[in-house]
């Protein structure tokens, strides 16, 4: 047996790990009181594009959650990063919400319809056809497609929602062009985080609902994993996946006493 490894720095999910849309989670509040306090580094990750850290922040916060802006990382951020790298200065035509042309912008990018490098997809609300059939176009003349995040839908109080997913499938039909989609499960998300925050695959752990993104993700990171049962992938799911969670809660209220016991290493798997 090897000694358990501390854990310093975290990763969490937000929609059902920490919030359900609007409603806290029970147990959320305390475990980013808990992160806060221990001094120990983590990030709030999402794929959701719309919003800007500071908009997340603000709605966490009606939540009850209190989470810096800089301790947020959303997959616009996450492609505004990955571009950065690839393509220093460069122009993108974007469809997408202030989350996704704000992490554009703050890279240095130019957006633009003219000739752009990228054709850099979203999550929006208000897809017109107008600015779908220009990004199809540009993709048609060169334009390189981005798209922010797969998930194909979302969760509304009204029922389900198209999302980036869809949106891209329907893009690639007319173009025969596969996007390149960022966001969860693409382990990159979780790099980017770890580059951001400059800490270690082997000392991070990532929670999340899903089994097959934030699992999947963070255990294609190096990352060990906690599976918490309050969201999307219910208790009787998990065992038909090919591949398994480090440990597997009921809610974040569970790691709550966990986080310092962790840190000074006691061993995740409990
Ligand atoms: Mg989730």
């Amino acid at each position: 047996m090897t000694p358990a490894r501390p854990v310093e720095t975290w990763l969490t999910d937000m929609d059902g790990v920490l919030v359900h849309e609007e409603d806290p989670i029970p147990g959320a509040a305390e475990f980013v009181a808990a992160l806060r306090s221990s001094g120990r580094p983590f990030l709030v990750l999402t794929n959701n594009s719309i919003f800007t850290p500071r908009d997340l922040r603000a709605r966490l916060g009606r939540s009850g959650i209190d989470v810096p802006e800089e301790s947020i990382w959303t997959s616009a951020l996450a492609t505004a990063d990955f571009l950065a790298e690839q393509r220093p200065g460069g122009s993108a035509f974007a469809v997408g919400e202030a989350g996704l042309t704000t992490a554009l912008h703050d890279i240095g990018y130019v957006l633009t319809d003219r000739d752009p490098d990228y054709v850099v997809l979203g999550e929006t609300r208000t897809y017109s056809f107008e600015a779908i059939t220009t990004a199809i176009r540009l993709i048609e003349a060169g334009a390189r497609f981005i798209a922010t995040n797969p998930d194909p839908s979302g969760p509304s109080a009204q029922g389900t929602l198209p999302a980036t997913g869809s949106v891209a499938a329907l893009i690639s039909t007319a173009t025969r062009r596969r996007p390149y989609f960022v966001g969860k499960p693409n382990p990159l998300m979780m790099r980017s985080a770890l580059n951001r925050l400059e800490a270690h695959s082997e000392t991070t752990v990532m929670v999340g609902d899903r089994m097959d993104t934030d699992i999947v993700s963070g255990l294609e990171a190096g990352l060990r994993t906690v599976l918490v049962l309050s969201g999307s992938t219910g208790a009787a799911e998990v065992e038909q996946f090919p591949y398994r969670p480090t440990r597997v809660l009921d809610s974040v209220a569970d790691l709550v006493p966990l986080v310092e016991r962790l840190a000074d290493g006691d061993d995740v798997e409990g």
